[in-house]
């Protein structure tokens, strides 16, 4: 690896690293064949930031500002991923025929200069971004445009090449799951039809054509999924399931398999659970610094229940995971019960509810208190019975975590009401209640700030104030559709003496709300309000919580 010698230098001469800093990494560097650099930032005696900021304040590099650029196709077609990968560069903007905005993490590197004006045969203009980012762009962006190439969509195309080189259906199936976790599908479908065999991924909640694949790839296909998954390879009428696990990029991925019968064949669903996906930390659930501070109150309790709500699919279990991650299970012993087990956690002892052997969630619960357990997460309160032994377990000295599929967090309340659980045990064991649902993201690449019209103001219950919005445009990042990705809006409910007053008297929906905001609570909206005005999303995206609150839906 070579070593970037000016920059080492310029961290000296700034004093944010020693010359012993570089001696004791010598050895370490030579044995990965990383730079030195590279290591001081793994051992965080720098950050990446920190370069970049040396590369400013030394040699004017600009910094890049990943909100501000369009990504250009032209400037992207210059260089091969390979090209853009070998030389860690992004070619961001072509903005005239003989000038070329590359983005790059050492621009101090001569030779690397050279070699891309050769290729590119333009003048360059620099902008400096940590490694990670543009490798990240890279990822990204030269993907995005494989996969836009609309005539060899990129399944048959791999198809085609692997026919020539090497004709296994281990890898096209393998190419399939990779490209469906690359692009953070969470389903992949592969279905027959009289004359083609189509694949579609679910990304973001949304179901795409992604290709197609012939007939005889699709036998293959299928019985390849089934002797991964141990199911029956000489079944073809009956209806299956399976699992497996499989790598991408080093992280585990758990791939669950389902096949039925068509009247055209098999068709295959593989559900993907990326386990990395789960690993956020709270911080990043998109909670406000208002509501971090209360669901800190709430988790530290020693005893009582929590409970997370919000419909199928908003991202419930990622804040479960999320807040026991934050708990510490050397000193606690920490077990779950789960439908399924989503998300493997190193130190906690995780159960599956199985139907076959009749383990379910209240049976499972009644034999986890007789293990000693300090803090249990129940993957859903479904029943009453499931209830009543949550219940029974945070008030005997237990911290219960679970989820119930409810509206909002008043609404919880009311709910368990509805089961049947005696309003004294609800009003001494309940801590605090998270509601979240998912909205999609703008495209950070494409959106544009616009004056709300009335009817926005209106919704908004913001009249007469001065505040701009954003609004989704398109562009080639988000396959035009002005979205990336999702983000979860909240509400945190923290439940004080006077709320448990509440509950203790019976009180209904309204007036524990009424209470409940009398003590400082924020409806989502407000969680809504403030992620408009940051341009996270739309308002069309927030009508379902818009019309959900002024309703007072359940
Ligand atoms: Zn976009």
């Amino acid at each position: 690896m070579k070593e970037n010698m000016l920059v080492l230098e310029m961290l000296l001469k700034n004093k944010m690293i020693t010359r012993q800093h570089i001696a004791e990494r010598i050895d370490e560097a030579k044995r990965t064949k990383e730079s030195i650099l590279d290591v001081l930032v793994r051992d965080r005696i720098i950050t990446a930031a920190e370069i970049v900021q040396i590369f400013h304040n030394e040699w004017g590099f600009e910094a890049y500002d990943p909100r501000k650029d369009v990504i250009d196709p032209r400037a992207l077609s210059l260089f091969s991923k390979e090209q853009a990968r070998k030389y860690l560069i992004f070619p961001l903007d072509q903005q005239n025929d003989d000038q070329l905005t590359v983005v790059m993490a050492d621009p101090s590197d001569e030779e690397t200069i050279r070699s891309i004006k050769r290729i590119a045969e333009k003048r360059l203009k620099i902008l400096v971004a940590e490694k990670g980012c543009v490798e990240d762009l890279i990822d990204k962006y030269y993907h995005q445009q494989y996969a836009n190439q609309e005539r060899a969509d990129l399944i048959t195309h791999r198809e085609q090449k692997q026919a020539r080189q090497e004709p296994t259906v281990i890898n096209l199936v393998n190419d399939l799951i990779d490209e469906g976790v690359s692009r953070g599908a969470s389903d992949i479908h592969v279905e027959a039809f009289s004359q083609k065999v189509q694949v579609r991924f679910r990304i973001d909640g949304t179901l795409k054509t992604i290709g197609r694949i012939s007939k005889e790839s699709w036998r293959g296909v299928i019985t390849r999924l089934k002797i991964l998954a141990g199911c029956d390879i000489a079944e073809h009428r009956q209806p299956q399931d399976g699992a497996f696990t499989t790598n991408h990029e080093g992280r585990q991925i758990d791939v669950r398999l389902s096949i039925i019968p068509t009247i055209h064949g098999e068709k295959i669903v593989l559900r993907l659970l990326d386990q990395k996906k789960f690993l956020i930390s709270v911080d990043e659930l998109g909670f406000s610094k208002q509501q971090k501070q209360l669901l800190k109150e709430i988790t530290e309790a020693p005893h009582g229940m929590i409970l997370i709500c919000g419909p199928t699919g908003s991202g419930k279990s990622t804040t479960l995971y999320s807040l026991l991650n934050g708990m510490d299970p050397r000193t606690q012993n920490i077990i779950t019960i789960e439908d399924p087990v989503e998300f493997q956690m190193e130190d906690i002892n995780q159960i599956q509810v199985s139907e076959k052997t009749g383990l379910n969630f209240a049976n499972g619960l009644r034999a986890i208190l007789r293990q000693d357990p300090n803090v249990i997460m129940v993957g859903e309160i479904r029943d009453e019975d499931t209830a009543e032994m949550a219940i029974r377990a945070a008030i005997t000295g237990h911290l219960v975590l679970s989820t119930l599929h409810t509206n909002n967090a008043i609404a919880s309340i009311n709910r368990l009401m509805d089961m049947k659980i005696p309003l004294y045990l609800l009003s001494a064991t309940l801590r605090g209640v998270v509601s979240q649902k998912l909205v999609k993201r703008l495209c950070p690449n494409c959106r544009k700030k616009a004056q709300p019209t009335e009817l926005e103001r209106g919704l908004l219950g913001m009249p007469d104030q001065d505040f701009e919005l954003f609004f989704p445009v398109g562009c080639s990042f988000c396959h035009g559709s002005g979205y990336h990705g999702r983000i979860a809006v909240q509400e945190v409910l923290k439940i004080t003496r006077r709320i448990r007053e509440a509950i203790d008297q019976g009180e209904d929906y309204d007036s524990i709300r009424k209470v409940a905001i009398a003590e400082g609570f924020r409806p989502i909206e407000d969680a809504l309000k403030r992620q408009l005005l940051l341009g996270e999303t739309t308002i069309s995206q927030g009508m379902e919580i818009l019309a959900f609150e002024n309703d007072w839906h359940r």
